[in-house]
């Protein structure tokens, strides 16, 4: 066949039928555990405002400025969500949710658009799922949002990988930290790389996250951020280890971990996988105490995480972890002539209204290409209809899996499928 015509964006995919049961295997569970957990789903607009993104992520993230898709219409500047903090957030503020009383506790699930170079994990469309507590800025919270992004991992059967854990502090303690690595790095700046070169004035804290091996060794022996932190960024970070501890949650801590978005203060985390090859990260989050204030709210502390889904069923893949099942139906109307097509459509509802699933040919087709059809189709049973079972008021009732036939009446079909 010739190329067609009309494809998908690069780095965008369709989710077809045989894979869309893996997909909502994994969001029932989600869904599930969340209620479990005592989260609340929110959903939000899949477009927000520039500015939101803008301020929420931070001018110089990689995110802001390289990924974010955007357009406009009119005056309004728009972008396609990169990610949803920064508009649950934005719900957060506009709705008053504060004023619901408590720590707001919410989840989502769908899609995120970033213009990055795909590659294996990569995608400019992706989804994500992920959590967020607002109004707690107890090491509580930072646990029991961890606690939930592994157990949704342990429960798919992921169970090989690693939490990175790190405190990138307060505001104040990140100033000083960021001088003293600027100092670090200054006699070696020419040796830098590039990108590197361009992060050192503006956002220094991402040059540790460099992945250019010319960076390596300034990076290895720069000083780690935990010496840096406030009395009080130290106390919170050993209240959320020592309470990872009470769980058994094993965690690496990793001083250079830092997150690619501004708004992260304190606690830092990532979930690393190793099945994933060169895009690692099944999930990240951390601590945003001044966010909200940010974006126009009252003060709010807050943390989250959000995870790949697209990742995670990566893992699964090489973890050997199948997950959904298989298509199938219950019931297959084989009909032959008109009056046999005019009665199974009329017998489909009864059988739907029963709660038994069941379809029938919609394309005339022989009876062995209806029956090589069921087979097809995973049907459980099929009932064979013409003109003279219509007369009789006796159906051909076959059992597919055990290869059985027998002629029964409608009731008793019903009364046997029910059972
Ligand atoms: P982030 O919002 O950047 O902290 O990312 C959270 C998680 O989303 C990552 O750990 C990945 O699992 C996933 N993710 C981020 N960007 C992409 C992408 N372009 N394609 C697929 N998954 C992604």
């Amino acid at each position: 066949m010739a190329q067609p015509k009309y494809t998908t964006h690069h780095g965008m995919v369709d989710i077809l039928p045989e894979e869309v049961r893996k997909w909502q295997f994994l969001e029932n569970l989600i869904r599930e555990e969340a209620e479990k957990f005592n989260f609340e789903e929110i959903r939000t607009p899949i477009m927000e405002q520039t500015e939101l993104i803008v301020r929420g992520l931070g001018q110089m993230t990689d995110i802001v400025s390289k990924e974010i898709f955007t357009f406009s219409r009119g005056d309004d500047n728009y972008v396609l969500r990169p990610e949803l903090t920064a508009p649950v957030v934005r719900a957060f503020v506009e709705h008053r949710l504060d004023q619901r009383g408590g720590s707001q506790k919410l989840y989502y699930i769908g899609p995120m658009f970033r213009a990055e170079r795909p590659q294996k994990g990569r995608q400019r469309q992706f989804h994500q799922f992920g959590v967020e507590i607002m109004g707690s800025s107890d090491a509580v919270a930072d646990v029991e949002v961890i606690a939930f992004m592994i157990h949704i991992c342990n429960k798919l059967g992921i169970t090989n990988t690693t939490l990175k854990l790190n405190s990138i502090g307060d505001p104040e303690s990140r100033e000083v930290y960021k001088q003293a690595l600027k100092a670090h790095l200054k006699p070696d700046y020419d040796k830098l790389s590039d990108v590197s070169k361009k992060r050192y004035e503006k956002n220094p804290l991402r040059i540790l996250d460099s992945k250019e091996e010319e960076d390596r060794p300034f990076i290895e022996t720069a000083p780690v951020i935990t010496n840096y932190l406030s009395e009080k960024s130290v106390s919170h970070y050993n209240k959320v280890k020592d309470y990872l501890g009470d769980l058994g949650i094993s965690f690496t801590e990793d001083p250079y971990l830092v997150r690619g978005m501004d708004y992260y203060t304190e606690t830092a985390f990532e979930l690393i996988s190793p099945d994933l090859g060169a895009q690692d990260a099944l999930a990240g989050g951390g601590r945003y105490d001044l966010l909200v204030e940010e974006i126009g709210g009252l003060p709010t502390p807050a943390v989250g995480f959000a995870a790949g889904m697209e990742r995670l069923f990566i893992a699964c893949e090489e973890l050997g972890i199948e997950l959904g099942d298989g298509k199938k139906v219950d019931v297959y109307i084989v009909t032959l002539g008109d009056a046999a097509r005019k009665w199974g459509l009329a017998q489909l509802s009864k059988f739907r209204d029963k709660g038994i699933s069941a379809t029938m040919d919609y394309m005339g087709r022989s009876m062995k290409a209806q029956m090589k059809d069921a087979n097809r189709e995973n049907a459980r049973f099929a009932i064979i209809v013409g003109d003279n079972e219509l007369n009789e008021g006796k159906f051909t009732f076959r059992d597919m899996k055990e290869s059985k036939e027998e002629a029964l009446s409608f009731e008793e079909i019903m009364e046997i499928i029910q059972m």
